[in-house]
């Protein structure tokens, strides 16, 4: 008997090429095979130890209800006002927890999305954008950002971008997958050039804004930084993923018009309900706690960044410096034509990606999947003596390479 058929929609869904890389690493490391996975963007730190502490005070204090769908109060408070010290005046109406910021993305356009709507995602991409705008029935538009321009669009390609059929710009500022880091005076350019265009709702990823390295600030540029304007159609997405190392507690925050808000309140209301209660006591401990062990994070990360760069660099793969985020995203089109010792011949980022795991036990993420099948991308924010490891394994795969 044939089952039933799925929904039209999910027809064309690809599923999430990174969590299918992770899922394989993980499979060869459960068969006893020492891979080590540079795929999923784990930031590779745990948070401080009042995260944990206000975990389980949440549990002892449990009140057996269901709890506001924006969030708990606590969160809601600590949010606003990481948001007012970063300089963005928010009131408690124009803020909303969703489930990380993969869900609140998730929700944000299936609140905006018609069918037939174009969503400028400037590429390199992250993965899930351009599918989930087509979930949607929206059509992604994606600018590209060469690797000889830094993985950064210039405010002409943007303007090229805009039709009348835009209805959302989503980016990130640093990027995954790349690394890149708009500067304030590149960001202030396409946000000149957003301010423009009225019609068009801007969401701003900005998940990774606290984990820059080079340009002096502590936080990555905005467009409202420049644009104080664009408040009135900006979405801003944050997490604790990142920059807390919480990924698997599922918090994310949207900053945004009460109209926006408003409608994400009445999907979460129709679906999730709200966060859980445990979840949302760490991440508000995180937002209102001290903040100084990002220090330490971003020059771990940094000097991680570093090896990572020299490394590439001495296996003659081109790479741009990366300024933020974790991930480096270099070109492996160098390797193209030639055979693994296993007998592949390199064609392009995914028989690279599979030689890579089967035959040297490093899994990368190839590049396709953000929208540049000559790279692949590197996230480098393990463990240091594992990012080590696997870095001398790459380098001997590609090292090994015949042709
Ligand atoms: N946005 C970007 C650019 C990401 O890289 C990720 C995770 O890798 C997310 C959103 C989702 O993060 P989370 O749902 O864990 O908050």
């Amino acid at each position: 008997m044939t089952a039933p058929a799925l929904a039209t929609r999910l027809q064309t869904l690809q599923p999430s090429p990174i969590i299918q890389v992770a899922n394989a690493a993980r499979a060869l490391k459960a068969a006893g095979k020492p891979v080590v996975s540079l795929s999923i963007g784990v930031p590779g730190f745990l948070p401080p130890a009042h995260v944990y502490a206000a975990a389980h005070q949440a549990v002892d204090a449990d009140s057996g209800d269901y709890l506001p769908g924006r969030g708990s109060p606590a969160l809601v408070q600590a949010f606003l006002a990481s948001m007012a010290a970063r300089g963005f005046a928010y009131t408690e109406a124009e803020v909303v927890a969703q489930v990380g910021g993969k869900g609140a993305l998730f929700n944000l356009l299936l609140a905006l999305i018609n069918p037939g709507d174009e969503v400028i995602v400037p590429a390199p991409y992250w993965a899930s954008y351009p599918e989930m705008v087509k979930l949607m029935g929206g059509v992604p538009i994606c600018p590209t950002a060469t690797a000889a321009n830094n993985y950064k669009i210039t405010p002409a390609q943007l303007q090229a971008a805009i039709t009348p059929k835009t209805k959302a710009i989503l980016w990130n500022n640093p990027s995954n997958p790349t690394g890149m880091l708009y500067t304030p005076a590149e960001t202030a350019a396409l946000a000149a050039v957003l301010a423009a265009a009225p019609q068009v709702w801007v969401i701003s990823d900005d998940i990774y804004d606290h984990l820059i390295f080079d340009q002096g600030a502590k936080r990555a540029a905005h467009v409202l930084d420049s644009q104080p304007g664009l408040k009135d159609r900006a979405i801003l997405v944050q997490s604790v993923s990142k920059t807390y190392g919480m990924p698997g507690w599922r918090v994310g925050m949207v900053a945004a018009p009460k109209l926006v808000v408003d409608a994400l309140l009445a999907l979460t209301s129709q679906s999730t309900t709200h966060l859980p209660a445990v979840p949302m006591a760490a991440a508000a401990a995180a937002l209102a706690g001290p903040q100084d062990f990002l220090h330490a994070q971003t020059a771990r990360l940094r000097a991680q960044r570093d090896e990572t760069l020299a490394a590439l660099a001495a296996m003659g793969l081109p790479c741009p410096m990366p300024e933020g985020a974790f991930y480096a995203f270099p070109q492996i089109t160098p390797t193209f034509g030639k055979t693994t010792p296993g007998g592949t011949k390199i064609t392009d980022d995914l028989n690279f990606c599979t030689a890579l795991l089967h035959e040297a036990l490093v899994a990368v993420v190839p590049g396709g999947a953000f929208g540049d099948a000559g790279a692949i991308r590197i996230s480098y924010a393990g463990k240091g003596a594992e990012l080590t490891e696997a870095l001398q394994r790459l380098a001997r795969f590609v090292g090994s390479l015949q042709g």
